[in-house]
C-alpha cells in the first residue's frame, strides 16, 4: 500500500506584490463584513438552536461578525447519537476510503480554502497572516498528511505467524466515541482533535473553543467537502461545562482528546473517574495542557541569540502558546547586552490589527485573558521585587491590545516566574554567572513540563543541561527559541501539569485511538 509521502507544506511568504497577498486580503475584506451564522453540525443536519452568541474580532471587538447557534442538552445527546449510528459504517470502511477523505480535506486547505482559512483565522482569533499561514494553512495541512502516513505504519506491523497458526492484529477503533475539546490558540490543533481519532476510524463529538468558532466552521466546511460522511465528526458549541456533563456521563464514551487549560483538564480527568463505572470501556485520555516554558542562557551563549530567543519565543503569536517562553534564566554578566538586542527587538514591533500586514503584534483573544495579563503586569509595577524593562502598557478601547512585556524579577519564584499567563509578558531572572548548576535545579522546579530551551556555545553545558532537565520539558530546543514545532519533525507535547505527552504530530498519538484485535488462526 502506498500512500503519498507526507511532505510538509511550504509556507507562502505574502510578501508585498505577490498574488497570495492580495488573495488573502481580499478573502478578509470580504469575510469581515458579511455577517454570518455557525450552526451546530450534528448527523446530516446543520442545525440553528435560535439560542446564540455573538462573535468579535479581538483586534475590533465592537465589530459583529454574526453568532453561533448554541446547543441544548438534548443537542448534544443528538450529536452522541449521530455519532454511533454513523460508527459502525465508518469503522468498517476500508482504511483507504478514510484516508482519501483527510488527503482530500489537506488539499482543498492547500487550494480552493487556503485564504478563506487564513483569513477567519486572521479575523476570528486576531493573527497576523504569517501566524494565520503557519497554523491554519500548513500546519493543518501537515497533521492531515502525516496522521495518514502514520496510520499505515501502524497498520504494518503485524506479529509473527507460524506453519499452523496465522496470527494478526485487526487495528479496530475504540468502542464508542471520542469526545474532541479544542482550544482558540490554534485552528490546527482544532482541526486535528477531532480528525485524528476519526482517521483511525473513531467517530467524533467536537466542541470548539468559543472564541474559534469563527475558523471552526471553515474546518467542517472542508470536512464536508471532502466527502466525510455525516455523523463522523459532530460540532456542537454551548456551555462547555454542560456540554461536557452530557458526553462524560454516557456509557458510550470512549475517549478523550483535549488541549486547553490544566484547570479544566483535570476537572474533566476527575469526572471522567467518577464515572468509571457507567463506561462499556476504559477511555483513553488524552490531553495537551498549560505550560510555564523556559529560556535558560549559559553564560557561553552568544547575546544576540539569547535575545533573538526570548523575542520570537515569547511574543509571536502575542504568546497565546502553550509552548510560549515565559520564564527566562540569564547570567548577570550577559544581561545588558542582551537587554539592547531585545528592547531593540520588541520597539521594531508594531502592534495593531492584522488587515495592516506591517503589524507583529495584535491582540490577546478577550476580555478575560487582556484583564488578567492587565493585573499582573500593574502588580508588576508595584512590587518590590520586579520591574518592568519594556511595554507595560495596555489599550482595550478598541481590541484587546496589550504591548509586548518584560518584567524582570529577583525572585526566581515570583508570581510571574510561576503562573502561565497565555499572553505578551516574559519574565527575566539573573543568576550569578557562577550559580550555572544551582540555576538548573530552579529551572527545573516547575509543575509545568512542556518546552524549554537552552542556548549554550559551551558543549559541556548543553550537554549538563540537556541532562538535568531531562523532565522538566516534553520539546527541548538546544540553540533556540523553544516554540514552532513542525508537524513531522517535532512531536508536541509535554508531562507533569503539561499533558499526557502523547505527541501530536507523530504515530505515539494514533496509537492512543485504537483497540487492537488479535487474531489467531490455526491450520
Ligand atoms: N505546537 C506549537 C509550538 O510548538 C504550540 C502549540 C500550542 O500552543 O498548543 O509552538
Amino acid at each position: 500500500f502506498q500512500v503519498p509521502q507526507a511532505v510538509n507544506e511550504p509556507i507562502k511568504s505574502y510578501a508585498p506584490g505577490t498574488p497570495e497577498r492580495e488573495a488573502v486580503l481580499k478573502a478578509y475584506k470580504e469575510m469581515y463584513n458579511r455577517k454570518i451564522e455557525v450552526p451546530l453540525y450534528i448527523g446530516s443536519e446543520e442545525i440553528k438552536t435560535g439560542d446564540t452568541a455573538p462573535m468579535n474580532p479581538p483586534h475590533d471587538h465592537k465589530h459583529h461578525l454574526g453568532d453561533y447557534h448554541k446547543a441544548s442538552k438534548e443537542h448534544v445527546e443528538k450529536a452522541i447519537n449521530a455519532a454511533l449510528e454513523a460508527r459502525e459504517k465508518w469503522a468498517n470502511l476500508a482504511w483507504e476510503q478514510r484516508a482519501a477523505v483527510f488527503l482530500k480535506a489537506a488539499e482543498l486547505i492547500a487550494g480552493p480554502y487556503r485564504y478563506k482559512i487564513n483569513a477567519a483565522t486572521m479575523i476570528g482569533q486576531s493573527k497576523n497572516i504569517f501566524q494565520a499561514e503557519i497554523d491554519s494553512a500548513c500546519e493543518l495541512i501537515d497533521f492531515l498528511r502525516f496522521n495518514v502516513e502514520y496510520m499505515t505504519r501502524i497498520y504494518e506491523e503485524q506479529p509473527e505467524s507460524t506453519a499452523d497458526a496465522w496470527n494478526r492484529l485487526e487495528y479496530r477503533p475504540l468502542e464508542g466515541f471520542v469526545y474532541a475539546v479544542t482550544p482558540f490558540n490554534f485552528t490546527a490543533i482544532a482541526g486535528n482533535l477531532p480528525s485524528a481519532p476519526a482517521l483511525m476510524g473513531n467517530v467524533a463529538v467536537w466542541k470548539p473553543s468559543d472564541s474559534q468558532v469563527y475558523s471552526a466552521q471553515v474546518i467542517m466546511e472542508v470536512f464536508k467537502e471532502a466527502g466525510l460522511p455525516d455523523g463522523v465528526i459532530n460540532m456542537v458549541m454551548g456551555d462547555p461545562k454542560m456540554i461536557s456533563d452530557v458526553v462524560i456521563s454516557h456509557r458510550d464514551f470512549a475517549g478523550l482528546h483535549f488541549t486547553g487549560s490544566t484547570t479544566v483538564f483535570k476537572h474533566l480527568w476527575k469526572q471522567i473517574g467518577n464515572n468509571i463505572d457507567n463506561y462499556r470501556s476504559y477511555p483513553r485520555i488524552v490531553g495537551e495542557t498549560g505550560g510555564k516554558d523556559f529560556i535558560i542562557a549559559h553564560p557561553s551563549a552568544r547575546p544576540k541569540q539569547v535575545a533573538t530567543a526570548i523575542s520570537r519565543g515569547a511574543f509571536e503569536f502575542q504568546g497565546q502558546k502553550c509552548s510560549a517562553a515565559s520564564r527566562v534564566y540569564i547570567p548577570k554578566s550577559m544581561w545588558e547586552e542582551v537587554k539592547k538586542y531585545l528592547v531593540e527587538d520588541i520597539k521594531s514591533f508594531k502592534m495593531g490589527s492584522p488587515e495592516d500586514m506591517s503589524n507583529f503584534i495584535t491582540a490577546v483573544i478577550h476580555e478575560a485573558s487582556f484583564d488578567k495579563l492587565a493585573k499582573f503586569i500593574d502588580a508588576a509595577k508595584n512590587d518590590a521585587d520586579a520591574e518592568i524593562v519594556v511595554g507595560g502598557n495596555y489599550d482595550k478601547s478598541k481590541g484587546w491590545f496589550i504591548e509586548p512585556t518584560v518584567i524582570l524579577t529577583d525572585n526566581p519564584k515570583y508570581s510571574t516566574m510561576c503562573t502561565e499567563l497565555f499572553g505578551p509578558v516574559v519574565t527575566v531572572y539573573l543568576y550569578e554567572d557562577d550559580q550555572w548548576s544551582e540555576t538548573l535545579k530552579l529551572v527545573d522546579d516547575s509543575e509545568y513540563a512542556l518546552t524549554g530551551a537552552i542556548l549554550s556555545q559551551d558543549r559541556y553545558a548543553a550537554a549538563e543541561a540537556t541532562q538535568a532537565l531531562q523532565n522538566a520539558a516534553g520539546n527541548f530546543y538546544i540553540n533556540d527559541k523553544p516554540t514552532g514545532a513542525v508537524v513531522g519533525q517535532q512531536p508536541f507535547g509535554g508531562a507533569r501539569g503539561s499533558g499526557t505527552n502523547d505527541k501530536a504530530g507523530s504515530i505515539l498519538n494514533l496509537y492512543r485511538w485504537i483497540s487492537p484485535r488479535t487474531i489467531k488462526e490455526t491450520f
